[in-house]
């Protein structure tokens, strides 16, 4: 008999979240390196998402819109946005978690074997036996690296820290600006109140998972000159790596979270999709712990499954244009200039709430504000290889889902 149904390794938002849906259903652990309860990121979301969650009381900040500045255009995003309180959002996972059975290994995963009846996980804490194992490791996922799983990866690689500013700055805003600098690095700020924000520097880069504190030093520099007498509280930063895996699940094991390249592409935003999956996620593979099909197809299935496919393969579409957008300060004025013709329905995209509908109006506001013939020219080969391969896939699942419709309309 196996010790437990699950073990999950990571205790990030995916981890947690993920663990506080399981326990009720099945035997888990979580195995965590560090302090249970912390993170480097700081997280923006969206207040029905975090209400559908039950996070209301880790809600930090309200606003009803997100600021996008470039050099010459600036493009106010509607939504009602909410600045989370981290610590606090993984505290009420790590609750439900525990309460509802979880048990919880400070210990740092080092390898793991697979046999017919379950994986055996060894971790600085010893050995731990379960018939499945979750990935949420993030991006830097152990495992993805040991099968060299990745085929794509792009990332945002961000470096700040939460600061207290002096009492009289400016009032507060969820914003993205840009420095002009030669690397188009931009300025996140994240308020949590008045006085105090996450402030942090970060860039688009492709081909990388990102080296966080390489871009430390300019953080520095950036945050006395433009907050001047800003006291630092702490530390924050990390990279936010979306690309494409070989496949989402192995024997007995599967991808979920960052580990999972889970973000949406040019977005990243991976906490926003963790809330969108989860549940689903769970359910999957409840499903398969139920049937014992553990496998490596199924559980790519399950991975699969969770995602929404269409708004996944257009995600990278765009996402390949969009980092080309980032490269420069040029085009990113046309990154922006995008959203501005995109108009209101531009937190459609930030949500990655996408339908052919929406799609459709997209690619003709894309077309119109920067012209296909440019964005092609601005796109390396080995990319538009890639975009064309995703557009095939995502022509043929949304042919096959009309042929489905057409056949089943009860189950369409
Ligand atoms: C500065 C910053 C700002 C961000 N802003 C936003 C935002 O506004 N909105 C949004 O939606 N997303 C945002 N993100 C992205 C979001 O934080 C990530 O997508 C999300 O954290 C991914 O969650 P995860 O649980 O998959 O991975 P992680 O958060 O990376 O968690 C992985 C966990 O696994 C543990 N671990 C790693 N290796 C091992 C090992 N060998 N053994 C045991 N444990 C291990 C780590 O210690 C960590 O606790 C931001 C990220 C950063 C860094």
């Amino acid at each position: 008999m196996e010790a437990y149904d699950v073990v999950i390794v990571g205790a990030g938002p995916a981890g947690l979240s993920l663990a506080a849906e399981l326990a009720g259903h099945a035997r888990v652990m979580v195995l965590e390196r560090a302090a249970f309860g912390h993170t480097g990121a700081t997280w923006y979301s969206y207040a029905d998402r975090v209400r559908d969650h039950g996070l209301d009381d880790a809600v930090a900040f309200r606003t009803d819109r997100l600021v996008f500045v470039s050099p010459n255009h600036r493009h106010e995003m509607k939504d009602d946005c909410v600045v989370l309180d981290h610590g606090r959002v993984l505290d009420i996972w790590l609750e439900r978690a525990t309460a509802a059975g979880a048990t919880l290994v400070r210990g740092d995963y080092q390898t793991h074997r697979v046999d017919r009846h379950g994986v055996t996980v060894s971790s600085s804490a010893g050995e731990h036996r379960a018939r499945l194992l979750v990935d949420c490791t993030g991006p830097f996922s152990p495992i993805v690296a040991a099968h060299d799983l990745i085929v794509r990866k792009d990332a945002w690689v961000l470096a700040g820290a939460r600061v207290r500013l002096p009492a009289d700055s400016a009032p507060p805003e969820i914003g993205y600006y840009p420095l002009c600098d030669a690397a188009n690095t931009y300025l996140g700020v994240h308020p949590f109140s008045v006085t105090e924000r996450n402030v942090y520097v970060f860039q688009g880069q492709s081909n990388t998972l990102g080296d966080p504190e390489s871009l430390r030093p300019l953080f520095e520099a950036t945050l006395a000159e433009r907050y001047p007498g800003a006291e630092t509280l702490a530390p924050i930063g990390g990279s936010i790596a979306s690309g494409v895996l070989k496949r989402y699940g192995l024997d007995r094991v599967v991808f979920f979270g960052a580990a999972g390249m889970m973000n949406p592409e040019a977005i990243g935003m991976g906490f926003n999709e963790i809330l969108r999956q989860v549940r689903g996620f769970a359910a999957g593979l409840r499903s398969a712990l139920a049937s014992d099909r553990l496998g490596a197809r199924q559980l790519h299935r399950v991975a699969m499954d969770a995602r929404d496919r269409e708004a996944m393969y257009f995600q990278r579409i765009i996402g390949a244009f969009s980092l080309h957008f980032v490269k420069s300060e040029a085009k990113w004025d046309g990154g922006v200039k995008w959203l501005n013709a995109l108009g209101p329905e531009s937190r459609q995209w930030m949500r990655n709430e996408l339908d052919l509908d929406w799609i459709r109006r997209a690619t003709l506001a894309l077309h119109g504000a920067v012209p296909l013939r440019e964005s092609v020219r601005m796109i390396p080969p080995r990319d538009l290889v890639f975009i064309g391969g995703q557009l095939a896939r995502f022509l043929a699942l949304t042919a096959a889902r009309k042929v489905r419709a057409r056949l089943r309309p009860e189950v369409a």
